[in-house]
């Protein structure tokens, strides 16, 4: 009836107007198109979806380390660590699972014809060695300086040195393609949207807000003060969320469509580069569509559509932003306020999910990386397999929420098992699309483990509330 129709989209007034947004940009860009657009034109006309990128990153940094400052101080530590364990196997066995889709699709499908000559070794640029980069994500845990870390860090700049010289000494790419010519552009930057170069190290935040939250929730009476102000610090800018979050489908609807008018001649998209793009999407939608649902089920017992419907606005937010940690304001507000999920949960799961639980990065770059593979006629082995699927675990922690990170530690991932980095440029034409799909693949990741360590929670969290009384520390 036209009442229940109306309270349908009073309730679901966001989730419709982002949806319409998303719509309206692929209209409106595929019909400027035709006008060939100069680049300065078109980040003119991308300035309102830049602006929007900005507004979440700027939130970002209070959000992680005030929402796990309160969240380990809210909690016994008993319990916290109980917590933490779920939310690490749940991450750990995604991940692995995740890995071995993408592994299985790329031998299954077998995108990459052996179309190059023999792996040849010489003329090959600087590598990393596997061990340096494992040591740089455990020096990332470890920030010598907290203010540094806060738009620095260590691990990326091995890796992008070797990244941007590869880019740079292999600006055309034929070898081996069926496709003619992919184009890298001369100014090409790891970061696209211009703005987000945000180099956080978060891991090393939140390694430090965690163990600082655990402290001041030993403090018991004497952190109230410290407890208090970071509570209200994280209150006001959930309220600041709230108002961004009426101006996120402009923005998205822009970075969209900006987007779409960059973009070179879908014609790239034929031949190896095509399948390859296929099979990535292919092993995307089985991960999150099959499998993540398929687990939450099996966990809570609950119906995972409803869920994935309250989460909507925040995976479309990804596919907008390509950034995980950018769409962190949204995913904490769809799962508090669409979801219900307990804020005790969220302020702990969903910062550290965002910065190590990248279930799409690490099925894209074990994929990405037989694929190449494939194309150099490279036979690997048993050992070589299971060497990818670990360091491709180890780059999908490593890799930061920001755009097309997951391209700079695919580096690790080729290293490890003697590809040539050079051939990271034969995927990179897709990447900026493949790049949304395996952020939105991530955001799901990370909210339906919420759902999951809720639901596993349940207990400890229901005696914690009749310990306060319920007029504990401050939420539900
Ligand atoms: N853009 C992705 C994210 O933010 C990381 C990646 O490049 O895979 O989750």
């Amino acid at each position: 009836t036209a009442e229940s129709a109306k309270s349908f989209f009073r309730r679901n007034a966001f989730v419709l107007f982002t949806i319409a947004a998303v719509l309206l940009g692929i209209i409106l860009a595929f019909s400027l198109r035709s006008y060939q657009l100069t680049y300065r034109q078109i980040k003119y006309f991308s300035f309102p979806g830049e602006l929007l990128m900005r507004m979440l990153q700027m939130l970002v940094l209070p959000l992680i380390v005030s929402s796990l400052i309160t969240g380990m101080a809210s909690l016994d530590s008993r319990v916290s660590g109980k917590m933490g364990m779920r939310a690490i196997i749940y991450y750990m066995v995604t991940t692995i699972i995740a890995v071995f889709i993408g592994i299985f699709m790329v031998i299954i499908i077998h995108p990459g014809k052996g179309s190059k000559d023999k792996l040849h070794r010489e003329g090959r640029i600087e590598q990393v060695q596997t061990t340096d980069a494992f040591m740089d994500l455990v020096r990332n845990m470890f920030p010598p300086n907290l203010v540094e870390a806060c738009f620095k860090q260590y691990k990326t700049q091995y890796s992008t040195r070797v990244f941007t010289r590869t880019i740079r000494h292999s600006s055309n790419v034929t070898a081996g393609m069926t496709t003619t010519q992919i184009p890298v552009p001369e100014n090409f930057t790891i970061i696209p949207i211009p703005g987000s170069a945000n180099g956080v190290n978060a891991l090393g935040l939140v390694v430090f807000s965690m163990c600082f939250g655990l402290m001041i929730g030993s403090m018991k009476q004497k952190g109230r003060a410290l407890r208090e102000f970071f509570n209200c610090l994280n209150e006001a800018i959930m309220r600041l969320v709230a108002i961004i979050i009426w101006y996120a489908p402009v923005g998205i609807m822009f970075l969209i469509a900006g987007k779409i008018l960059e973009m070179d001649d879908l014609a790239v998209m034929g031949g190896q580069l095509g399948m390859y793009t296929l099979t990535v999407i292919v092993g995307l939608l089985i991960h999150a569509l099959c499998i993540l649902p398929l687990l939450y089920f099996i966990v809570t017992h609950r119906n995972p559509w409803v869920f994935i419907a309250g989460l909507l606005q925040a995976l479309i937010t990804a596919l907008g932003t390509s950034s995980s940690s950018a769409t962190l304001p949204i995913t904490f507000r769809c799962l508090e306020e669409n979801n219900g999920v307990d804020r005790r949960i969220t302020r702990f799961v969903l910062p550290v999910g965002a910065t190590i639980n990248m279930d799409g990065t690490a099925l894209y770059e074990a994929l990405a990386a037989i694929f190449i593979a494939q194309v150099n006629n490279y036979e690997l082995d048993f050992g070589q397999i299971i060497t990818i699927s670990i360091t491709a675990t180890a780059a999908s922690i490593g890799a930061a929420g920001i755009p097309q990170a997951g391209l700079v530690t695919m580096v690790i991932v080729l290293t490890s098992v003697g590809l040539p980095t050079e051939d990271i440029t034969l995927i990179i034409a897709v990447d900026w699309f493949l790049d949304r799909l395996r952020t939105t693949t991530n955001v799901l990741g990370d909210s339906l483990g919420a759902g999951i360590v809720e639901h596993l929670s349940r207990h400890e969290l229901d005696a914690q509330d009749c310990e306060l009384g319920n007029s504990g520390i401050e939420e539900k």
